[in-house]
């Protein structure tokens, strides 16, 4: 059962998030610790808020992005991702406007 990370509370609901996600942190990973990773190595872990949803942070991938256009507030768009058949991850690419 999941809980609050800072009160260890049950009491959990869903909540729609805003659609406003960006970079709240991020870092790129160097060395692949699986083989399963060593032909995506380098790659990025990043935080992901959605300022209008408070307290909401996902630990996501950032596709579609070079690592060093990488940047903190970058704004975002969701991409839902079939890793397997059965097995679907959100992760995230820069918005459009982030692009240009
Ligand atoms: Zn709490």
């Amino acid at each position: 059962m999941p809980v609050c990370a800072r009160c260890q509370s049950d009491s959990i609901a869903w909540v729609e998030a805003s659609d406003d996600p960006e970079i709240y942190s991020y870092t790129i990973i160097h060395q692949a610790n699986h083989e399963a990773l060593a032909d995506v190595t380098p790659y990025n872990a990043a935080i992901v808020i959605f300022p209008a949803t408070q307290s909401v942070r996902l630990v996501s991938n950032i596709i579609d992005c070079a690592p060093d256009d990488l940047a903190i507030g970058m704004q975002l768009s969701l991409v839902w991702e079939e890793v397997r058949p059965d097995f679907i991850v959100p992760r995230f690419r820069p918005s459009r406007d982030a692009r240009t």
